[in-house]
């Protein structure tokens, strides 16, 4: 049994169902939630005041001020240093609860990656916006036998689903093929209000306390769909999908943990920018590189990247991990001649 403050969690635990043993597996828990923006900031939030005892925050990107409407957890002060999403997450969480651990990752979730980042947890719970992150997630959950939440918000139209390996439908079984980029609304094309985020991150973090306290008979294989505007809510039963399995639940097939699926640039949702994967993982100098964009335009260094407007409107961060997000275009090819062009192959 992990210990916790009786105090300041007696609230929790007078609700029944949750109860002293409850809290006590919070305090115990290891989460890692991918991706910190509109829903990973509302999960982790929930998730660090609630008790839970360690969570690791994994994210590609830095805060914007687009972001602030919907990322709960950022500040102006925090777009402004420049600070990657889960290191400024972490440094707000600790103070929501410095008796949590928190351990930020500034990366971007790959085949090559998914286990370290997602290694030594019980759980993991989806913050991102893109399905070839989210097929990561669920084929290393699937083969891991990993329990993980499932969560999509666009527009006010809000997705929740939480994935029991071998017992409920993963997230294959639901999406056979997903959808090719472009085809799909994004939060570009679509938008998203405020409270989509907000009440699908909390609907996400209700499903994962629920998972780490062990109440199982809410958790039947099922979507939850919700569309704030037209004030409608369905759940839609998967069942029969859990009972029938899919080539990667049932039949052990990995194609996006393998490599076989995916993309090395990338546009990504809710701004006007491009990632491109480095050359050489791990490979960059980033005080070498500052001194060398301080010829370009202003530069801001931290411990996690470097920043500079290199050309009028178009903002390069490159990170420690060698990485590149090239702001100011949604065109791959220019962004891949940027990053080539300032900081070489
Ligand atoms: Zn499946």
């Amino acid at each position: 049994m992990t210990a916790y403050d009786p105090d300041r969690y007696s609230r929790q635990v007078r609700f029944a169902p949750l109860g002293a043993d409850g809290q006590s597996r919070l305090a115990g828990a290891r989460v890692a939630i991918v991706g910190c923006g509109a829903l990973g900031s509302v999960v982790a939030m929930t998730l660090v005041r609630a008790g839970v005892g360690f969570v690791r925050m994994i994210d590609r990107d830095v805060p914007e001020l687009s972001n602030l409407p919907r990322q709960v957890l950022f500040d102006e002060a925090d777009v402004a240093a420049g600070v990657p999403k889960a290191a400024a997450a972490a440094a707000h969480l600790r103070r929501i609860n410095s008796a949590a651990q928190i351990e930020p990752v500034v990366a971007d979730l790959t085949p090559a990656n998914a286990a370290s980042l997602l290694g030594g947890v019980d759980m993991i719970v989806d913050g991102t916006d893109n399905f070839e992150a989210r097929f990561i997630v669920n084929e290393y959950a699937c083969r891991n036998g990993i329990p993980w939440v499932y969560g999509g918000a666009i527009g006010a139209e809000g997705r929740v689903m939480a994935v029991r390996p071998g017992t409920t439908a993963c997230l294959r079984c639901l999406i056979p093929d997903p959808p090719a980029p472009g085809v799909m609304p994004t939060c570009d094309t679509a938008g998203i209000i405020g409270p989509t985020a907000v009440v699908v991150g909390a609907i996400e973090a209700a499903e994962a306390i629920k998972l780490i306290v062990g109440v199982t008979d809410g958790l039947r294989s099922r979507l939850l769909a919700c569309d704030l505007w037209e004030g409608v809510w369905r759940t839609i039963d998967l069942s029969s999908l859990a009972e029938q399995g899919c080539a990667t639940c049932r039949a052990g097939d990995f194609p996006w943990l393998e490599g076989r699926m995916g993309t090395q640039a990338a546009a990504i949702c809710g701004r006007d920018a491009v990632q491109v994967a480095a050359a050489r993982p791990g490979a960059v100098d980033l005080a070498a590189l500052a001194a060398r964009l301080e010829a370009f335009g202003a530069v801001t260094a931290n411990r996690w990247l470097v920043r500079a407007e290199v050309e009028p409107g178009t903002l390069l961060s490159v990170f420690a991990d060698g990485r590149a997000i090239v702001a100011g275009t949604r065109d791959e090819s220019r962004a891949r001649a940027i990053v080539a062009r300032y900081v070489g192959a």
